[in-house]
């Protein structure tokens, strides 16, 4: 048996907390609509052959955006043996809305009422079978985040494909829509037959004036003229133009479906409470205050509580570990110098990194519950204002957030803008969003020259990525990218609790990048270096790593930075060999400053730097070029070197020269 369902329905509707009880696999869950910009594939655990896509959320079936794009083009051109509708019962008009266009595409359709568990809580009651009458399909009431009635959805839903139960029912219209989409109906049949489109859901669309539809179908000029026609009737008696018609005639529907068969609670207890907590956390005021307000107290817990204490933990256990490797190594009468390939290169390296993974997830945790319940979906609403003012809208917020986790899926998300410009645009403010990946930095550098104030520096650091960033993009407004974004609509989901098990999973979903990033480029970066700072050219051990090939090599580069106040040819390497992976930067500090069994890197760096120094370092790791992962995303995103290499150039001119005033300004002030 190999079957494929797919899953489709609104945005923030539960479709990948569905996926994820189905398939057993930790998708990305995130209360906030355009998460899953990409169909994802994953093969259900209790049906063994039975594969389920996970597709974009879409509000309806049309053409406009990648997103339903995406969703139509697999539902047309995959034949997916089956479709799970799945609904946001708490919401049903509106997501039902898609469901009627569905019906059309004769494929066995089975309908999820997901969310049944704040319906039955809020005194709510929909009646199943009097539902599956009307629509003609089975319907399975779940909650997917408990996990109840998935089985059933599931095996009604394999069943159904099986047996390739179609759907009842595709005839929702009356009057005069009806005559139109009948009359369409016999106009394109052969033609849509020949093109494999199902019938009526092609004529649905001509009715609706979905002109890539007849381009699909390939109509003569005769049939437009015919289509034309049958449409213009369809207005002049409806007194609307034919998309509205078309939404009256299935919103008609579904209020007499739903009169039928809901008991409604009327608003539901969470959607009260956030139109009260919304009160306050989308003031026009108070809104913008209260985020940095909650993102400093973030910070604060992270960096300034919670953080330095696993992080001691963490270090602890590492140096238990080298100390036992490096006397394992001794008693096996390793080679000295293998010896130290092994401690001094990469074990120094990984575990310069390693160190700060507990407070990376600690701040995953954070910044996942403020996702999962609910409160960036908040923000985005709220920074749609500022965004404008850089000629972006409230839709980048979602791949800037993103991007303060990683550039590569960040970039990626930008897919999801409907125009060219803002997607453009957003791609090049991202890289100003401190990823993830530089925070060992951050951390190493804060501990050693600023251990007072960590948190506030930290916080300094993210906003000021976020401030060039700004004043980037209103450089490129008045340039590049003049014109407007498109407008933003965004749905405010209800606050939630966050789900423990969602959280969690954020968390060790970072923890395993971090970790893998650690055990394969980290290792890999850290034993290049050794080896470059441990020969010289001629392959020759050398005493003192400063006639290494890699001080030739950071020396020829290190006078570009001596404006910037660090000339130390290791600061220079660091820098390089960041551009692999950001945390290299501190894992080849601490192998070329020979950290390692005892010596603290935070001491070796106060020996490099000044505070001052330290700054200006900081300041350039924060804004210079992003590493060759996202580089790599960016080119695919759009579309050639050119741009990529461009973005590259002036990142890091914008990274230089901010360096430069930090450090000329601080000596200026006297501070270094
Ligand atoms: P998607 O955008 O359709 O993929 O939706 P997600 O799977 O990302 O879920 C959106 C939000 O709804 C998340 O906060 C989930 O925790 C929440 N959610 C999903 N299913 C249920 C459910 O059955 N009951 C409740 N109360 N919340 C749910
Ligand atoms: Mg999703």
């Amino acid at each position: 048996m190999n079957l494929t369902l797919a899953l489709i329905g609104n945005p923030n509707c539960g479709k990948t907390t569905l996926f994820n009880q189905l398939t057993g696999s930790n998708q990305h869950v995130g209360n906030f609509p355009g998460v899953t910009v990409d169909k994802k594939e994953g093969s259900v655990r209790s049906h063994p052959g039975v594969t389920v896509v996970d597709l974009p959320g879409i509000y309806s079936l049309s053409p406009y955006t990648s997103e339903e794009v995406v969703s139509r083009d697999f539902l047309l051109h995959e034949h997916p043996a089956g479709v799970i509708n799945i609904v946001d019962a708490t919401t049903l008009e509106r997501n039902l809305y898609l469901t009627l266009q569905l019906l059309e595409l004769r494929i066995p359709t089975v309908l999820a009422l997901n969310m049944m568990d704040e319906v039955r809580e809020n005194g709510g009651t929909i009646d199943v079978a009097a539902m599956e009458q009307e629509l003609g399909i089975p319907v399975v009431p779940i909650s997917a985040s408990r996990g109840e009635g998935v089985e059933e959805l599931c095996a009604r839903a394999v069943r159904a494909a099986q047996e390739k139960q179609l759907p009842r029912r595709i005839d929702f219209c009356a009057g005069d829509v009806h005559r139109a989409i009948h009359s369409i109906s016999h106009l394109i049949e052969q033609k849509a037959e020949l093109a494999g489109v199902p019938v009526r859901f092609a004529a649905s669309k001509l009715a609706e004036g979905d002109s890539l539809m007849a381009d699909t179908l390939g109509l003569t000029q005769n049939e437009r003229q015919l289509l034309a026609l049958v449409v213009e009737e369809m207005e002049n008696s409806h007194g609307m133009d034919c998309e509205a018609a078309m939404a009256d005639m299935r919103y008609t529907f579904i209020e007499g479906l739903c009169a039928k068969t809901v008991v409604r609670p009327g608003d539901t207890k969470e959607q009260r409470r956030s139109v009260e907590i919304d009160k306050l956390l989308t003031h026009k005021i108070w809104a913008i205050p209260v985020f940095v307000g909650i993102m400093l107290t973030v910070f604060f817990l992270t960096f300034g509580v919670i953080g330095p204490f696993l992080n001691s933990i963490m270090e602890a256990l590492l140096s238990v570990i080298s100390a036992g490797l490096a006397g394992a190594l001794r008693d096996l009468g390793i080679n000295p110098t293998l010896q130290s390939l092994v401690l001094d290169g990469a074990f120094a390296g990984v575990s310069s990194v390693l160190s700060f993974l507990p407070t990376i997830v600690t701040l995953f945790f954070f910044l996942s519950l403020l996702e999962d319940s609910g409160y960036m979906a908040r923000v985005a609403f709220v920074t749609d204002r500022l965004l404008r003012r850089i000629g972006l809208s409230g839709r980048s917020f979602v791949p800037l957030l993103i991007g303060f986790g990683c550039s590569v899926p960040a970039i990626m998300a930008t897919r999801t803008l409907a125009s060219e410009r803002d997607r453009k645009m957003t791609i090049r403010l991202t890289p100003f969003m401190s990823c993830s990946a530089k925070l060992p930095i951050y951390s190493v550098f804060t501990l050693a020259f600023f251990p007072e104030h960590r948190a506030l520096v930290m916080m300094a650091l993210y906003f000021g990525g976020m401030f060039v960033g700004v004043l980037y993009g209103l450089l490129l407004k008045r340039t590049v990218f003049s014109g407007s974004p498109i407008p933003f609509v965004m749905e405010l989901p209800a606050y939630r609790l966050p789900s423990p098990k969602s959280v969690l999973l954020h968390m060790w979903e970072k923890a395993k990048d971090f970790l893998i990033k650690a055990f394969t480029i980290i290792f890999l970066a850290s034993l290049v270096v050794w080896v470059l700072q441990s020969f010289d050219f001629g392959f020759n051990p050398v005493s003192d790593s400063g006639q290494s090939m890699l001080a030739s090599i950071g020396r020829t580069l290190a006078p570009v930075f001596i404006p910037l106040g660090f000339s130390d040819w290791r600061a220079a390497t660091a820098l390089v060999t960041g551009l692999s992976a950001k945390e290299a930067v501190v894992s080849t500090l601490s192998v070329l400053l020979g950290a390692g069994e005892g010596a603290e890197l935070t001491l070796l760096l106060q020996q490099l730097f000044t505070p001052l120094q330290a700054t200006s370092f900081l300041v350039f790791t924060l804004l210079y070029m992003p590493c060759v992962a996202a580089m790599a995303a960016v080119k695919r995103e759009l579309g050639g070197w050119r741009a990529a290499l461009s973005l590259m150039v002036q990142q890091t001119a914008v990274a230089w020269v901010m360096a430069l005033l930090v450090y000329q300004l601080g000596r200026v002030l006297g501070l270094g």
